[in-house]
């Protein structure tokens, strides 16, 4: 007997139907012999609807109230759920954050997880009932509930499977899997069997539509295992093919049944860059432009600075998400007039980053050329370069991103299993 912890999204409870739907789901694993936790999410539209109400009393929304407010969505979803299960002559039991307890911090609206007494549960598992957890709420050590942040239902799922020390953690959502890269982009994206959670840190913009990044970190640091795959199918569908569907993330490379070298095409639409010329070539620069950039909040990825040729001056170049441009130029302007003065500055914000992402990297040489030799291909500029161990990323201009990112999609036969 194996215990499993399941999740299930907002869509996947948005109606009484689909309630219904996850609770024929969850009878057939119990009736397969399986110990089960279910962690749904507010049924869909549920969470901003509450949000909305908050809103429409006040503009200085308190965050202990705000949690007090949002995580009542996964309240009524636990009990519906435990009142669906029983339907299918189930018994099941449903609790609230605090009540488990799942304690945390006190960051209202994003809280984080510091332990998870399982007493309870264990108690109620034994006993043979299935038992139903909030997600996306908590409790502080002052008796407050909390909430972890949107989406942070996944968090909580994974979180649990960690406590409990469960076999695995599956994340029942609106989409089958995790995409070699956005489907909306490239018709033959290929839904991945398998990727290392470091893959899925890495590739943030395709993985992070599919589940929260906490989550990952947490399934990394806790070894869960963890599959992402839809709630949508027919809920009778057979055990062991319901097992191979979704996408399963991995911790180690050599876990991995596909050999690919590269899992995934990842992109970021909406940068924006920043150059500095004819900066002094001397200690403490960086900290001089950067400083003031990371204490207004703004988050800086990737950064170059030249050598300077001359001995005297260099430019410096950096990126910041495009709706912190305006800002981040206002800044930066600022400062260099009043301490570089010697030193202009111009941005571009209509750039965009492409990243070629995979653990194969580590153990291949030549990809960074060949993604390098695709791109010329296609007669598309590099105007700034990052890599990390399993990852190598490129600054362009945003009309090419789309053709850039098919280009190496099909370079690197993403599209083959
Ligand atoms: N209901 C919360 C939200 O909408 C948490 C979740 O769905 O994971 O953000
Ligand atoms: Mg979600």
């Amino acid at each position: 007997m194996t215990l499993i912890v399941h999740k299930y999204g907002g869509t996947s409870m948005g109606s009484v139907e689909r309630i219904k739907n996850v609770a024929k789901r969850v009878a057939k694993w119990h009736k397969a012999g399986h110990q089960l936790v279910i962690v749904p999410s507010a049924m869909s539209g549920e969470t901003n609807r509450l949000l909305g109400l908050a809103k429409e009393i006040s503009s200085h929304l308190d965050s202990r109230e705000l949690d007090a407010i949002a995580a009542t969505g996964e309240q009524v979803s636990v009990g519906l759920l435990a009142l669906a299960l029983r339907e299918q002559g189930i018994e099941a039991v449903s609790y609230a954050g605090w009540q488990v307890p799942i304690k945390t911090d006190s960051a209202f609206t994003k809280a984080r997880i510091s332990e998870i007494d399982d007493t309870r549960v264990v108690a109620d598992l034994a006993a043979g009932r299935v038992v139903v957890i909030t997600g996306f709420q908590g409790v502080d050590p002052h008796g407050n509930v909390t909430t972890l942040g949107r989406g942070g239902s996944d968090t909580s799922a994974v979180a649990v499977a960690a406590a409990l020390k469960a076999e695995e953690c599956l994340i029942y959502t609106d989409v089958d899997g995790v995409y070699s890269t956005d489907p909306r982009i490239v018709d033959d994206a290929r839904r991945l069997s398998q990727v290392t959670f470091e893959e899925i840190l890495e590739m943030a913009s395709l993985g992070s539509k599919v589940l929260q990044i906490r989550s990952v970190e947490f399934a990394g640091k806790y070894q869960v295992k963890t599959r992402v795959l839809s709630s949508l199918t027919d809920p009778m569908i057979p055990l062991d093919e319901e097992m191979r569907s979704g996408t399963l993330i991995t911790f180690e490379e050599d876990e991995r049944m596909e050999k690919a070298v590269i899992s995934g095409i990842a992109f970021q639409r909406d940068e924006s860059k920043i150059t500095v010329r004819g900066v002094p070539d001397r200690p403490g620069i960086a900290y001089q432009i950067l400083g003031p950039i990371a204490d207004a909040n703004i988050d800086v990825d990737m950064i170059i600075q030249n050598q300077s040729i001359d001995g005297k001056t260099t430019d410096f170049t950096f990126t910041v998400p495009r709706a912190e441009y305006e800002r981040a130029l206002t800044l930066l302007e600022a400062n260099v007039r009043e301490h570089i003065s010697s030193a202009s500055v111009l941005g571009d914000p209509k750039v965009s980053k492409v990243s070629v992402v995979g653990v194969g990297m580590r153990s291949h040489v030549g990809i960074a050329s060949k993604a390098f030799l695709t791109l010329s291909e296609e007669g598309i500029n590099i105007q700034m370069i990052s890599t990390s161990e399993i990852r190598i990323s490129v600054l362009i201009d945003e009309k090419y991103m789309e053709l850039a990112v098919r280009a190496l999609h099909k370079a690197f036969e993403l599209e083959k299993a």
